[in-house]
């Protein structure tokens, strides 16, 4: 697999070079450089192979020689240890469920890939890395879980005190082992400064191979088009292409669609859905592209002002927008529209739906009501099992939702976190100690 930058002004580089340098050094992002069709007897027996079996050939097509056929398989086989399944909500509202995982989140699959691809590799050398992320909230508990018991990996994980709820407190603290969590006296920008300083500070980078788990890393795009392919075995039965509607916020989970697409899967449309972080359903609408500060919603892990993969997004389509408009309609909803259909889905079907994955839900409902969809099959993505985010969900429908077993043991675990002051100082010493 050869891969360019988007900025077009650094040299290509292979699956490996992109995996542990994540970023290229002008600032753009890295792409595949081709992005091959998947053969017509790989659909047409689509539906017979199980969610690891879909994947692996996915994988295989897209990252090529890079890694061995016997050492791929294991790795996929390890990354898919969980199903994806469709669910039938309503009449031709199908929902595809992202939330079987450890962390009981859609970015499992990113970080359980990566984790794994750099493992293989940093075996093969017999060498270590240090991982160093700031998070929010969501994103540290999948890398924690991801990243668990990875050999050759140590992951540090910054977070703002009091600032992520309990639960995913719990889960970024409780696991021990390779992982460690430092409790910052500050904000998530404070985090996010603190790591940025020290990828560019020379002392920690002589004595330690530092790297980063971010989300715009080639290898956490790459398993986020497999259950595309999956979804669609489950529901090619009823004969019609399928339209996605996904829930948005950095639009990596879109771009794993995009490839799906290229790779051949009947994907007649996408729908592009944010909450009032707007910035993409913008673009689409006018051609101009404002990122501006986020505005805090109750589906917080899309409140994204400047999404990272637009600059993926429009190479998609060499930035021709009416191409880019054919393929993919944005939609965008408020917080009370969000927490009406909630209440609205679960009294009229009984099917909870956590807030990110309830935005999904409107934008495909709106696409379905403004074109004509007899030919298609509905799907929105649920990124989010709704127990993550218990207060919002338990409020609107009036009931208390089960808890998954593996949150309420999360739940009673104890938390070992280390205090931390909120400049880089603070974090280089505790570092270099
Ligand atoms: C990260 C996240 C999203 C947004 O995904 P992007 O790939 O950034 O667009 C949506 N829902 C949940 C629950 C998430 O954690």
């Amino acid at each position: 697999m050869r891969l360019y930058s988007t900025k077009k002004s650094v040299p290509e580089v292979s699956f490996k070079e992109a995996l542990f340098k994540g970023l290229p050094s002008d600032n753009g992002l890295y792409m595949p450089l081709e992005i091959p069709t998947l053969p017509q007897s790989f659909f047409d027996t689509i539906e017979q192979k199980s969610f690891a079996e879909i994947a692996f050939e996915v994988s295989k097509a897209l990252i090529g020689d890079d890694i061995p056929s016997t050492d791929l398989k294991k790795i996929i086989d390890d990354v898919i240890s969980f199903d994806a399944p469709v669910v039938k909500v309503q009449d031709n509202m199908y929902v595809l469920e992202l939330f079987h995982g450890p962390s009981l989140a859609f970015k499992d699959f990113g970080a359980r890939f990566m984790s794994r691809v750099m493992s293989y590799y940093l075996a093969k050398d017999k060498q270590d890395i240090n991982i160093l992320v700031a998070t929010s909230g969501d994103t540290g508990g999948a890398v924690a879980q991801g990243f668990y018991n990875m050999p050759g990996i140590h992951v540090t994980i910054l977070y703002p005190s009091g600032k992520v709820s309990d639960l995913q407190e719990k889960q970024l603290t409780t696991l021990g082992g390779n992982i460690t969590a430092l409790e910052v006296q500050g904000t998530f920008d404070d985090c996010q400064r603190m790591v940025k300083e020290a990828f560019l500070d020379a002392d920690l980078n002589a004595k330690f191979n530092l790297s980063s788990a971010n989300s715009i890393n080639i290898s956490r795009l790459i398993p986020q088009s497999f259950y595309y392919f999956y979804a669609y075995a489950q529901v090619k039965k009823l004969g019609k292409d399928v339209v996605f509607s996904v829930p948005s916020g950095n639009f990596g989970n879109l771009c794993g669609g995009l490839i799906a697409k290229r790779m051949g899967l009947p994907i007649a449309h996408f729908v592009a859905t944010t909450n009032a972080n707007n910035v993409i359903p913008d673009y689409l609408a006018s051609g101009v592209f404002n990122p501006r500060p986020s505005v805090r919603t109750i589906s917080n892990a899309m409140d994204v002002g400047n999404p990272s993969n637009y600059q993926r997004l429009v190479a998609f389509y060499n930035e021709d927008i009416k191409a880019i408009r054919a393929d993919i309609t944005g939609k965008y909803f408020t917080d009370e529209q969000t927490e009406e259909i909630i209440k609205k889905v679960y009294d009229a079907t009984g099917y909870v739906l956590d807030p990110h994955t309830a935005v999904a839900y409107l934008g495909l409902r709106a696409y379905m009501n403004e074109n004509s969809t007899k030919d298609v099959t509905g799907i929105f993505l649920s990124t989010a099992h709704p127990a993550k985010f218990i207060e919002v969900v338990n409020d609107v429908i009036g009931k208390n939702i089960e808890i998954p077993e593996s949150l309420q043991a999360a739940g009673k675990l104890k938390k070992v976190s280390v205090p931390m002051g909120n400049q880089f100082k603070d974090l280089k010493e505790y570092l270099l100690k």
